[in-house]
């Protein structure tokens, strides 16, 4: 694989790079600067931060141009990601599902009606969405899904509960998951529907995370009305939607972007932190596991530029994007346990203690990051995925 970019690429990298300068932030991209931390701030910045985006040109960047987007290449897209990371931009995922998951799935199967209703909202930050995809019984196995659509007349009337579903308090709108048809086989009764979270019916109950922050909710539907225009694809043909929005959410582009910054962030603190008056970064078993840090982040930079091969080769994420996924997820696991270990007793303190080191970003972040490995499908899963859709070996 060439590494090396062409003029066209080395030109775009430094468009994305003096945008960013000129509209960062006030604080961001320095070290002390103190991040919003409480979720309805988080979402308040996102969605100015979005506007701004939108208006600089730079949201939706894979999107094609017809639909508001820039029509970024597979490499530009990662480039971006790159740039934005080493300026220490703010991180895109507090805006929800709506520019990398939702959109993406509309463009390529909603009717040209949901694309010009929904797709400039999105591209705006104006509204949010959420992905009601899982329920208590139906996780890694999510065509297990049980929450009934009943369609009469032109009208389907939604009745059952989503759990883990990030976002829901703050989301004008959610993709979901449902079931039409309860005696065909079921990956053949599906049906993925557009819900406003405003319609009566729904309740959403917020679930505290171990981190002490409630992402997640439970979400209930008590006959909820839904219009029949609202169905993306075929009415019980939603499995097909399922994968291509699971794709997008697997495969995104650059993960090695943000896991090189926490690298360089993690290399800062072993010169600040370490036991006996020596910093973590002369101490030899901390340097090993620095150096192992860091041919992990790179073999993972490699995998990242291999998937995007993929990508421009097919036009589409495939399943190869689950190597990238079940990577990233345990590197940055490991990243954090390093992080933590390196600070001795301090990494046992709480975030906010007076005496946390950065605040306790790093209990923070080191709590979070066991997340990584159940979301968007788990490790496990995405191993199955590996030997069956990649490798081709037999079902056990
Ligand atoms: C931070 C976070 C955010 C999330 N946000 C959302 C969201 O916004 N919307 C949403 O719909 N969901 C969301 N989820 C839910 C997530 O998609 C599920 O947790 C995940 O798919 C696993 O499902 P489960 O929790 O039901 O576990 P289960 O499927 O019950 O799995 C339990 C264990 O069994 C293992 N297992 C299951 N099946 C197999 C198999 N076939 N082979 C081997 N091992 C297997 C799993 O790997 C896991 O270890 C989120 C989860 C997290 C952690």
């Amino acid at each position: 694989m060439d590494f090396r970019l062409s003029r066209a690429e080395e030109h775009f990298r430094e468009e994305v790079h003096d945008w960013l300068v000129a509209n960062l932030p006030a604080g961001w991209g320095t070290p002390a600067f103190r991040k919003p931390e409480e979720p309805a701030d988080k979402v308040r910045f996102a969605r100015w931060w979005q506007r701004r985006l939108h208006e600089g040109g730079w949201a939706g960047l894979h999107w094609p141009r017809e639909y508001g987007g820039r029509g970024a290449s597979p490499m530009e897209q990662l480039l971006f990601a790159e740039e934005y990371t080493r300026i220490g931009a703010p991180s895109m995922i507090d805006i929800g599902v709506g520019p990398a998951l939702v959109g993406p799935t509309l463009i390529h199967h909603g009717t040209e009606a949901q694309k010009h209703r929904f797709l400039p909202k999105i591209l705006t930050g104006e509204e949010m969405w959420c992905q009601g995809f899982s329920e208590p019984n139906a996780g890694s196995d999510l065509a297990a899904v049980h929450t009934r659509a009943e369609l009469r007349g032109d009208t389907f009337h939604v009745s059952g509960q989503k759990i883990w579903t990030s976002y829901a308090r703050f989301a004008e709108w959610c993709i979901l998951v449902t079931r039409t048809d309860f005696q065909a086989p079921k990956h053949r009764g599906i049906t993925f529907l557009l819900v406003d979270m405003k319609t009566p019916g729904i309740t959403i109950r917020p679930l505290v995370e171990m981190t002490g922050v409630a992402w997640f909710n439970e979400v209930f539907f008590d006959d909820v009305r839904v219009p029949r225009e609202n169905v993306v694809g075929e009415v019980n043909g939603g499995w097909t939607i399922v994968i291509t929005t699971l794709a997008h959410e697997r495969s995104g582009s650059a993960p090695h972007a943000r896991i090189q910054g926490e690298m360089r962030d993690i290399l800062d603190l072993a010169r600040r932190v370490g036991r006996d008056g020596q910093p973590a970064a002369a101490d030899p078993r901390a340097r090993q596991r620095l150096a192992q840090s860091f041919i992990e982040t790179e073999i993972l930079r490699g995998l990242a530029y291999k998937n995007v091969s993929e990508i421009m080769r097919n036009g589409q994420p495939g399943p190869e994007g689950s190597c990238l996924k079940l990577v990233w997820s345990e590197v940055d696991q490991r990243m954090k346990d390093l992080a933590l270990d390196m600070q001795g007793p301090y990494g046992d303190l709480e975030r906010g203690a007076p005496r946390a080191i950065d605040g306790g970003r790093w209990q923070y972040e080191y709590l979070w990051s066991r997340a990584a490995s159940i979301y968007a499908g788990t490790s496990e899963v995405q191993r199955n995925i590996i030997a069956q859709r990649v490798l081709g070996l037999p079902r056990a």
